[in-house]
């Protein structure tokens, strides 16, 4: 048994990290330094060897036990039982973990230049499905991590939360430090930016040398790579320092890569030179997955737990996660994970019940017509703002009367009131929209799918 853990133990490692999402300082302070103790009658001890002592342990229990235990019972695929202990409540020798030492040299140089450019291994380009709408991202990432600083400089991505921007970003960085030995990469958040900034140049102490110091940094690399840009915003000093290292680096030929909830030109706050610099490169965008991409997403991540998860859950959440990728993930791993540990199939309904409080967070809240069309817009991805207008095209008008048929439904509003909350003048309109969806309910499949995904959505129980 002992030997199946030790083996395991980088996949429960590895599993660990990427379900429960733990920062890599978290991750390399209270993970890794976990030895495995023993494994008898289905109890897992690991030891703690922390310099933290007692208060370490108290914190790892309190933080990371659970997280742990569910890692290594769905990797082994048994329940078991953990006890974490220090070292000193032992008295056999902690095996000094021989299963590292079977990882050779080149790996482990390579694993220690990704933690030094503060990179995530888990993200890679094999790892990133492609679709429609991140194609383009993809590609021109993929072409800036094969030839570094000679071909879109600087790549620019931008979307929104949760579709693939620090997946892609990362990728670059972990593809350059793979293909080349000798390259150096820097992976860097705007805010740790600005914080380094700030603890530099904030405290009259500062001596010149910690200047140099960190200009050094950002300044000796072949690729520098800055998610989440927007945060600058409003910095000037901070801007300042980055505009300097973006023109030394770019002069000399060298890699940058940024990422932002916006394209360049609608970010406020943000220095007029500094835009420029930004859209002399290529800019990208990473919009909503599609249907598809969202299937294939699912599909790739019931792959990677090895879950034999059917069509119609996958269907089920792709229907229900559609614009942000995290949680489509996150869905999907919550229902295998309780599943294994309820020991109950994989059904829609499980899924359903597990999802119910993810799909309709506001069930307790009294559902009103401004709810409803918020679920309807998101679901169909277009705004609130276009279901109430007056804009006529199918693209709305579809949308707009399946909310006044759920408005009905769901609420006690009079007709006049739904009119008024979707900008109708008449009524009558809100009475037609909704006679047509209960016939379409009645003669269409695909309707009565939607509207029961709508009605799920808008109220679980
Ligand atoms: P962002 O930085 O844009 O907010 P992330 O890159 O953090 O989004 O993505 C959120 C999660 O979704 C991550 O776990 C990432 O691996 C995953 N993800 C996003 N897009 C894809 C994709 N196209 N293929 C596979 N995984 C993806
Ligand atoms: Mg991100």
């Amino acid at each position: 048994m002992l030997d199946i853990l030790k083996e395991k133990w980088p996949e429960i490692l590895n599993f660990l990290k990427q379900e429960y999402d733990i920062a890599d300082v978290s991750f390399k302070t209270w993970i890794l330094p976990l030895k495995v103790q023993s494994f008898n009658n289905n109890v897992v001890t690991l030891i703690f060897p922390g310099e933290s002592g007692k208060t370490g342990l108290q914190y790892i229990n309190k933080k990371y036990l659970s997280f742990l235990k569910d890692s290594i019972s769905l990797t082994l695929e048994t329940e078991i039982e953990l006890k974490i202990i220090l070292p000193e409540e032992t008295d056999t020798d902690i095996e000094d973990s021989s299963f590292v030492s079977s990882i050779n040299n080149k790996d482990i140089s390579l694993d220690q230049r990704i933690l030094d450019s503060n990179l995530n291994k888990k993200y890679t380009f094999d790892s990133f499905v492609v679709g429609a709408n991140n194609n383009i991202a993809q590609v021109t990432s993929l072409a800036v991590a094969e030839s570094p600083g000679e071909v879109y400089n600087p790549l620019f991505i931008y979307g929104g939360v949760g579709l693939g921007k620090t997946h892609l970003i990362q990728s670059i960085g972990n593809f350059v430090l793979k293909e080349n030995t000798s390259s150096k990469v820097l992976y860097t958040t705007s805010e740790s930016f600005t914080n380094e900034v700030i603890d530099l140049l904030g405290t009259k102490k500062t001596v010149q040398e910690d200047i140099i110091e960190f200009r050094k940094k950002y300044r000796n690399v072949d690729v520098l790579l800055i998610d989440d840009i927007q945060f600058i915003s409003d910095r000037d000093r901070t801007q300042e320092e980055l505009f300097n290292i973006f023109n030394e680096l770019f002069m000399k030929h060298k890699q940058i890569v940024i990422t932002s909830d916006k394209k360049p030109k609608d970010m406020e706050g943000i220095a007029e030179r500094l835009i420029s610099r930004f859209e002399q490169g290529l800019t990208v965008d990473i919009q909503n997955p599609d249907y598809e991409t969202r299937m294939a997403i699912l599909k790739k991540k019931a792959q990677s737990t090895e879950s034999d998860v059917d069509e119609s859950v996958l269907q089920y959440i792709a229907n229900n996660f559609v614009s942000n990728v995290r949680e489509l993930e996150g869905s999907l791993t919550r229902v295998i994970t309780f599943s294994k540990i309820s020991h109950s199939p994989i059904t829609v309904d499980f899924a359903s019940s597990v999802l119910k409080e993810l799909i309709s967070p506001n069930q307790e809240d009294k559902i009103t017509c401004d709810y409803i069309i918020n679920i309807v817009a998101e679901h169909f991805q277009i705004s609130s703002s276009d279901i109430c207008s007056k804009k006529k095209s199918k693209e709305f008008a579809y949308p707009r009367q399946i909310c006044m048929y759920l408005c009905r439904v769901f609420t006690d509003e009079k007709l006049e009131t739904i009119a008024m909350v979707l900008k109708k003048t008449n009524h009558a309109t809100v009475s037609y929209g909704y006679e047509k969806i209960k016939k379409e309910i009645e003669t269409d499949s695909s309707t009565r799918a939607l509207i029961d995904v709508l009605k799920k959505k808008i109220n679980p129980n």
